[in-house]
């Protein structure tokens, strides 16, 4: 018998506009023992990205997808759609793993996946609403702004031009959208806006087009040389490729922990709203104090994501439920879209969700192949996975093929990381550390001056900030 998804609906705006509350059919799950060259486990972009790369490479190649529950059912079906050539770990970080060469190599790679991204889609007929606007960080005090103009500064150090990244005055921020209190703005050229449910659900399709086997409904249990097991499966294969991000607690513990963050997606805004914000070039738009994600969607909403006001970690490493975000998260994002666009009082919020993302204990995303063991491990990019997850299914397809490439030469492959700590220091760390975080960035908000509560937050974390 046929096994359906219910309520997809409840795992994000982005579900809930494909499927409404129709169950989806699901793909057949994962009975006795089967052989594949390469298995994957977790059918989110980077286990999809990594299949699509290695069919590209050699149709005849024989891949297993094993997924929990349905493609796209984590993050990549969940999260705000900016495509943003952004990653996590800063340059220093970075410099301490490769030269200057080195990592502007890596930079680049970042960017190019953006456009390969787009490439991918095209050629897979995916319709997503693929669309590189750029993205604008906008700053609305004085600190954000030396902060912004530091690390376009920065970018010219490095070589990298007005081609990726500038500078906004205030009436440049304005004549593209009206945001209450911009001062100015960082704009980054190399960054997409897309559907990300659209993309998940067809890449999925795209990879089983090519060849691919994806089994849903099939939790692997555990995952061994040479196998992944479910509770009614195996899939045999020389290469496994652990591609669960937040979700790897369930069977691997101290190496991934997922981080908590939620959306909200307005209804539909009126035109005569919409000529008050302008916004008509549909850029990406990211905003400081607190950290929030905006997108100004195909069919005219805006999607608002971010830092929320709670603990971002539930003991244990419990994932989050699906439905929709707590109240006070909710009335607090609803708040700062308001502060940002006072002309949207009245808009109602359609509806909101939770999801998770995946930090590693550097908070720097990684791949590592194991070659004794055909073991791989691939992820971790915290809140940065879009571009990222493609780059690293070029590079995760490259390294399973044994070339040697200049992905295999970037600084994130062999990455290794050490554990997370155990409970019930790793929840202890987690409620001292948002505290800080929140006091500081709060007190960053009221003085405009930065705060060095926010920075030992941060630091005792072992978070370092990211590059883009
Ligand atoms: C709300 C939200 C907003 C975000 N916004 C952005 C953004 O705007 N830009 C950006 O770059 N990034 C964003 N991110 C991060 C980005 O979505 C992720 O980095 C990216 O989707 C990770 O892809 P993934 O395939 O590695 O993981 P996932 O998409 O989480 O996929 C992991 C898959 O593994 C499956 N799985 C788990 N355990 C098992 C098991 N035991 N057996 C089999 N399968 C298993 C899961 O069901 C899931 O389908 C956001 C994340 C969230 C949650």
């Amino acid at each position: 018998m046929s096994r359906t998804f219910e309520q997809p609906n409840l795992l994000s705006h982005w579900f809930n506009q494909m499927y409404g509350e129709q169950p989806i059919p699901m793909r057949a799950q994962l009975q006795g023992d089967v052989d594949a060259d390469v298995c994957i486990v977790g059918a989110g972009y980077t286990g999809l990205w990594t299949a699509y790369y290695l069919l590209k490479e050699s149709p005849d190649i024989k891949i297993a997808i094993v997924e929990a529950k349905i493609s796209g059912y984590g993050a990549s079906g969940r999260n705000g759609g900016a495509l943003i050539a952004q990653f996590n770990g800063s340059r220093e970080y970075w410099l301490k793993r490769t030269d200057r060469a080195g990592l502007l190599a890596f930079e680049r790679a970042v960017h190019q996946s953006v456009d390969d991204v787009g490439q991918a889609v095209k050629e897979s007929g995916i319709d997503c609403s693929y669309s590189k606007n750029g993205v604008v960080m906008v700053a609305r005090n004085e600190l954000e702004l030396t902060r912004f103009q530091d690390s376009v500064d920065e970018d010219r150090d490095y070589n990298i031009g007005e081609d990726f990244s500038r500078m906004l005055t205030r009436e440049e921020v304005l004549s593209r959208i009206n945001i209450d209190g911009a001062i100015g703005a960082r704009l980054n050229l190399s960054c997409a806006s897309i559907n990300p449910g659209k993309l998940a659900r067809g890449l999925a399709d795209a990879v089983e087009r090519l060849g691919a086997t994806i089994y849903e409904g099939s939790p692997v249990t555990k995952i061994l040389s040479g196998a992944a097991i479910t509770e009614i499966g195996r899939v045999k294969a020389k290469f496994i490729v652990r591609a669960t991000e937040a979700y790897t607690e369930s069977f691997q513990t101290n190496k991934v922990v997922p981080v908590h963050t939620s959306m909200l997606v307005t209804e539909q805004i009126p035109e005569k709203i919409w000529n008050k914000i302008g916004w008509s070039g549909q850029e990406a738009l990211l905003a400081e104090h607190p950290f929030l994600h905006l997108q100004h969607t195909p069919d005219h909403r805006i999607t608002i994501g971010g830092d929320d006001n709670r603990i971002p970690y539930l003991y244990g490493s419990k994932p989050s439920p699906d439905g929709p975000a707590l109240k006070k998260v909710a009335d607090m994002h609803q708040r700062e879209l308001v502060r940002l666009f006072p002309v949207l009082q009245n808009i109602k919020i359609e509806s909101s969700w939770q999801g998770i993302f995946g930090a590693t204990r550097h908070w720097a995303p990684s791949t590592i192949l194991d070659e004794k063991t055909g073991l791989i491990t691939a992820g971790g990019y915290v809140g940065e996975g879009l571009a990222f997850s493609n780059l690293t299914g070029q590079t995760t397809a490259d390294l399973i093929w044994g070339h040697s490439t200049p992905l295999t030469k970037l600084p994130f492959v062999g990455n290794h990381q050490r554990n997370w700590e155990p409970e019930p220091f790793r929840y202890l760390g987690a409620v001292g550390i948002s505290w800080m975080r929140h006091v500081g960035e709060r007190n960053e908000r009221r003085t405009g001056k930065h705060s060095l509560l926010f920075d030992w937050g941060n630091r005792i974390a072992g978070f370092t900030g990211n590059v883009g």
